[in-house]
């Protein structure tokens, strides 16, 4: 089992973290940290160097923040990204979220900064995380514009685009919202299992608690229920899936 996309440096994990980590130890692979925003990347680095081989890195930045933060510190941020791409797996997750961010000049300003990070996704053949909220439209025409190909739509709803999707031969990662959305149930059911992956977007999703990555195993218990397959068999496919989308080196 496989986290491939959550938030181990958020505040919410400061008391107990390495308690969290060697919990997932025992019975996940490999958990897959995202960083999305500059404020948090050393201290991502620092999570990832403490558990090599078994917390990765993604990093990027979440087109939600897009006016907090000035054009300076963006190219500081995507430097230091290039400057430390031995240690990440990844680019994102970014994209475009037009459910926060209403007004036009913004929404251009998402499109702008989600160009240049698949021009350097592509640039340290990096796959990208790419985060859509009522944007999914316009994050596949300018994946597609950009030729983007190693492509993972994390916490992807959108099932009437799943076509596409499937099309341009991108992956989905699902969570827990799998629980109350009949949307990623169908996804789900129709989405070949060689193009899913399993991912918790802890600490949120836990629906009033905290969640953490070890509730990817509730996750393929119900991908197992709707694929009507076996536990193992879900686990066996989905975990390969991401190690070798990611090319993950792990330690055991
Ligand atoms: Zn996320």
């Amino acid at each position: 089992m496989i986290d491939v996309h959550c938030h181990l440096e958020q505040k919410d994990y400061d008391k107990d973290r390495d308690e969290v980590i060697l919990n997932c130890k025992k019975e996940l692979k490999a958990v897959i940290t995202c960083c999305a925003h500059p404020k948090d990347f050393e201290k991502s680095l620092e999570i990832v160097r403490r558990n090599k081989g078994f917390v990765f890195l993604t990093a990027g930045f979440h087109p939600e923040f897009v006016s907090e933060i000035s054009r300076e510190e963006i190219d500081k941020y995507l430097g230091k990204i290039e400057k430390n791409k031995n240690n990440l797996v990844g680019i994102g997750e970014c994209g475009l979220d037009y459910y926060w961010i209403k007004d036009l000049k913004s929404r251009e300003e998402q499109k702008k900064l989600f160009v240049e990070q698949i021009k350097l996704a592509k640039k340290l053949n990096l796959p990208i995380i790419v985060h859509s909220r009522d944007a999914t439209e316009d994050c596949i025409k300018i994946l597609i514009e950009q030729r983007a190909e190693k492509v993972l739509l994390h916490y992807f709803t959108d099932k009437n685009l799943l076509s596409e999707i499937i099309q341009n031969n991108y992956f989905v990662s699902v969570n827990t919202s799998i629980f109350r959305s009949k949307s990623i149930k169908k996804i789900v059911k129709n989405m070949p299992i060689e193009k899913l992956m399993t991912e918790t977007d802890s600490p949120w999703l836990g629906f009033g608690k905290r969640n953490e990555p070890t509730s990817v195993k509730l996750v393929i218990e119900k991908i197992a229920e709707l694929k009507n397959l076996s536990f193992e068999e879900v686990d066996k496919i989905i975990t390969g899936n991401a190690i070798k989308f990611f090319d993950l080196n792990l330690s055991t």
